[in-house]
C-alpha cells in the first residue's frame, strides 16, 4: 500500500498515512519515489515558523526522483520513464512562463509546499516540466536514480544562481556555507571556470568540499570580517585572479552567513542569495551603490535548465555521492530530528526501498 509521511503541525512528528495514489488526473502522473532529499526548507516548515502554501496536513519533500507508474490523459508518453521532479513546477502558460520566468509563475506548484511532496512512496505531479533521466547513462557513472534526487533542488538551485550571475572562466567565486546546497554551488562554479573559495564553520564540510570543487577552504571561525577578506584577496593575488567582480554565493541560509557574504563585497561584485532564513540582519545597503555591486535572489530553477544541470552530474563535473546519505523513508522523523540538531554531515536522501 502506498503511504506518505504527513506534516500535521509545527514541531510535531510527521504521521504515516496510507493512501491510494491512483488514478492521476489528466495531465498528471503518479511517480514511484526512488529518492527524496531532505532540505533546509523542510526543516523551516517543521521547526522554523515558515508556512507551507497549502495548509497542513501535507506531505513535505520537494527533491524527488522516481519512475512514472501511472499517467493521466495526455501524459501517457511519460509512462515507465525515470524522471526528476523539478522543485518548482511552473504552469507553462502564463505571461511570466512565456517569457522564460517560470520560477516567478504565480500558478507554480512545488511538491511539499503547494501539493503533497516526496516524503512518500508515491506522489502525483503535473507532467509538464518533468526532467527525463537516462538510466543507462546513470549506471555508466555508478549512480542510481535515488542518488540524483538532489539534482531536483540542491544542484539546480545553485545552477540557476551561477547561470544568472554570469560567471566567466578565470573569475573568483566565493561560496558561503558548503552544506547541502553550497557543496554543489562550489562544484558548479568550478565547472563554469571559476576558482572557488569555500567558507564554512564545519571542518568536515570544508575538507569534503576541498576534495570536490573548492580551491581554497577557510574556516570562518578563525577570522574576523576584515581578516577573512584579506585572506581571500591574498589568495586572489597568488592565483592571478581579479580583486574586483567577485561572485559571492550565500548558501548557508543563516544570519551569520549573510553578514559574512555581504562583508565580502568588492567593486563590481555579484551577491547571490541562495540560502533562506527567517532571521533579519542589519547592513549598509548603500555598499551596493558604493561598490557598483548587485544582489540577486533565486527561487528554484526553471525546468528547461534541468537537463544541462543533470549533464554536469552525468559528466562527473558535479559529484553527488560524497554529499548524500541514503536513509529509509520510514526513518524520516529520526532523520529530521538529526538534521535539526545539525547531526548529519551529509544531505539525507529518503528511500522507500531501504
Ligand atoms: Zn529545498
Ligand atoms: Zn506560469
Amino acid at each position: 500500500m502506498a503511504h506518505r509521511w504527513i506534516f500535521v503541525e509545527p514541531q510535531a512528528p510527521l504521521e504515516r498515512i496510507s493512501f491510494d495514489p491512483f488514478p492521476p488526473q489528466a495531465g498528471h502522473v503518479v511517480i514511484e519515489v526512488a529518492g527524496c532529499g531532505v532540505c533546509h526548507t523542510d526543516l523551516g516548515y517543521l521547526y522554523g515558523g515558515v508556512r507551507t502554501n497549502h495548509e497542513p496536513p501535507l506531505a513535505l519533500g520537494h527533491e524527488v526522483s522516481g519512475r512514472v507508474v501511472a499517467a493521466g490523459a495526455g501524459a501517457e508518453a511519460w509512462l515507465e520513464k525515470s524522471v526528476l521532479v523539478p522543485a518548482v513546477l511552473p504552469c507553462g502558460e502564463c505571461d511570466a512562463c512565456r517569457r522564460g520566468r517560470g520560477t516567478i509563475c504565480r500558478r507554480q506548484q512545488m511538491p511539499g509546499n503547494d501539493i503533497h511532496g516526496g516524503f512518500a512512496t508515491h506522489l502525483e505531479v503535473p507532467a509538464r516540466g518533468l526532467c527525463l533521466v537516462d538510466e543507462a547513462r546513470l549506471s555508466d557513472v555508478g549512480l542510481t536514480l535515488a542518488d540524483i534526487c538532489v539534482v531536483a533542488d540542491a544542484v539546480t538551485t545553485p545552477y540557476q544562481a551561477v547561470q544568472r550571475a554570469g560567471l566567466w572562466p578565470g573569475c573568483l567565486a566565493i561560496v558561503v556555507g558548503v552544506g547541502g546546497v553550497g557543496s554543489y554551488a562550489a562544484q558548479i562554479a568550478r565547472a563554469f571556470g571559476a576558482s572557488v573559495v569555500a567558507l564554512d564553520v564545519d571542518p568536515e564540510k570544508l575538507s569534503a568540499v576541498e576534495r570536490h570543487g573548492a580551491d581554497l577552504a577557510l574556516d570562518v571561525t578563525k577570522y574576523d570580517a576584515r581578516a577573512l577578506k584579506h585572506a581571500i584577496a591574498a589568495f586572489a593575488t597568488e592565483r592571478g585572479l581579479p580583486q574586483t567582480e567577485w561572485f559571492i554565493f550565500e548558501c548557508s541560509g543563516t544570519a551569520a552567513g549573510q553578514l559574512t557574504a555581504f562583508g565580502l563585497l568588492v567593486h563590481g561584485a555579484t551577491l547571490c542569495v541562495v540560502g533562506f532564513t527567517m532571521d533579519k540582519i542589519e547592513l549598509r545597503l548603500s555598499n551596493l551603490m558604493a561598490f557598483d555591486a548587485r544582489a540577486i535572489g533565486n527561487w528554484g530553477c526553471p525546468p528547461e535548465m534541468y537537463p544541462a544541470a543533470l549533464d554536469l552530474v552525468l559528466e562527473g563535473k558535479v559529484k553527488v555521492k560524497p554529499f548524500i546519505e541514503p536513509r529509509p523513508l520510514d526513518d524520516v522523523n529520526a532523520v529530521l530530528e538529526a538534521a535539526r540538531r545539525h547531526a548529519l554531515k551529509r544531505r539525507a536522501v529518503l528511500m522507500p526501498s531501504l
